[in-house]
């Protein structure tokens, strides 16, 4: 393995370097949103700066530097996904958008009364309210595999759930309050036997560890870019490419039509398919620039840096009294949610602030699974390849104050 200079990597993170609250500041809210290296602001200068125009349309030397920049991101996306094709590759706002087209598209083509739609207890409430409003519109149903007591999925019900009526499984890598990694490819393989179509949520995954949807076994894959390193507002959807080109089109507008008459118009194949109208040319851009910054550290590094602090942050919260710990103690990504029997996580997180220390408290899009674990909510930390072990001992340094001045 290459040796990282971390210290150095670290400091192309410019908004890491200030002071909060009169602290240096202690940025552990990374399962939120990460934070951006100064390759992917640069990619954004340069872009508006020399570049920006609109895509596909123009036949000036501008557009046609912008439509390079844009599918040429498409091109890295698909690489780093491990993606047949570019043209499996569609640009969303995120994953949320990512799986409402999902629900939305496929849905209206494949799913009727009946029929059902498989998700898990942990899953974040985008890849829950989505299904929940097909549901409403078809008259399909819902069903959950359970969480069991130590935070992972009760698998030993898989074989009663996933039946032959079921249409899509759709489940979370990593559980954004948990922490839990689920087996991503058992799960795809046991869908794939009763006929199923699978949707992986990778927002919790997609810059934290290797991801390739021909290894996991996929159809559908969502993800955001903000929180692997790349502008907000940007993230794609991976299907295969049957399966997109059997989808019917979602918006209408400019660049999805093959023709238009004023009664009826024809569509191209995806992707263009599903991107009505100008796209986020310049959050493609720095996505692209982040795949090629989070490449040259490496995936596998990035997930054994941030296991190390994750064990480091187990090992000094187990230390601190009235402490609880949510989730899995193995086979855990970097992210620890857990209560303080003498503070409320909201109370937590405003102590926190004031010395410079960024969690999040609440029930992180997870009501269902808060009121199953009889939870008003948790506090996270979570981390990326830029955190320290020092920032963690910091952390808890912060978090054993707290224990004494909510006593
Ligand atoms: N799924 C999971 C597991 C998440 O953690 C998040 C973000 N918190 C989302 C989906 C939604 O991502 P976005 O808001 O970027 O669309």
């Amino acid at each position: 393995m290459t040796s990282i200079d971390w210290a150095k990597v670290r400091a192309d993170f410019p908004i890491l370097a200030q002071q909060v609250n009169g602290k240096p500041l202690l940025y552990l809210d990374n399962a939120a949103s990460s934070q951006k290296p100064r390759a992917v602001i640069s990619a954004l200068v340069n872009y508006y700066e020399r570049d920006n125009a609109n895509v596909h349309r123009g036949l000036h030397e501008l557009s046609s530097r912008a439509t390079d920049a844009y599918e040429g991101a498409r091109v890295k996306v698909a690489k780093y996904l491990g993606a047949a094709s570019a043209e499996e590759i569609v640009f969303t706002r995120g994953t949320t958008e990512a799986i409402n087209l999902v629900a939305q598209t496929w849905g209206a083509r494949f799913v009727r009364e009946g029929d059902v739609i498989l998700l898990t207890e942990m899953e974040h409430h985008s890849n829950l309210v989505p299904w929940q409003m097909l549901a409403e519109r078809t008259g399909a149903r819902l069903r959950f595999v359970p969480v069991a007591e130590d935070g992972t999925l009760a698998l030993e019900r898989l074989g009663d759930l996933l039946t032959a009526e079921v249409k899509m499984f759709a489940f979370t890598h990593i559980s954004n309050s948990l922490g839990t990694i689920n087996p991503v490819a058992e799960l795809c393989r046991a869908a794939r036997a009763v006929g199923a179509v699978t949707l992986v949520d990778a927002a919790q995954s997609i810059g934290h560890l290797p991801v390739d949807v021909r290894e996991m076994g996929c159809d559908f894959l969502a993800f955001s870019g903000h929180k692997m390193c790349a502008p907000t507002g940007s993230g794609a959807l991976y299907g295969r490419a049957e399966l997109l080109d059997a989808m019917p089109p979602w918006h209408g507008g400019g660049e999805m039509i093959v023709t238009v008459s004023y009664e009826r118009s024809t569509y191209k194949k995806a992707p263009a398919r599903f991107e009505a109208g100008t796209p986020n040319i310049a959050g493609a851009v720095g996505l692209g620039a982040a795949v090629d910054y989070i490449e040259g550290i490496g995936r596998a590094t990035i997930f054994e840096h941030d296991l190390a602090l994750t064990r480091h942050a187990l090992a000094r919260l187990g230390e601190l009294p009235g402490v609880r710990v949510q989730g899995p103690r193995d086979r855990r990504g970097g992210l620890v949610g857990f209560t303080m029997d003498a503070a409320h996580p909201h109370d937590l997180t405003t102590f926190a602030d004031q010395h410079g220390l960024a969690l999040r408290g609440g029930h992180h899009c997870n009501m269902p699974l808060m009121k199953k674990l009889r939870l008003p909510g948790t506090t996270r930390a979570s981390f990326y390849f830029y955190n320290t072990k020092v920032e963690v001992d910091r952390m808890a340094d912060i978090l054993a104050e707290a224990v004494r001045f909510f006593a």
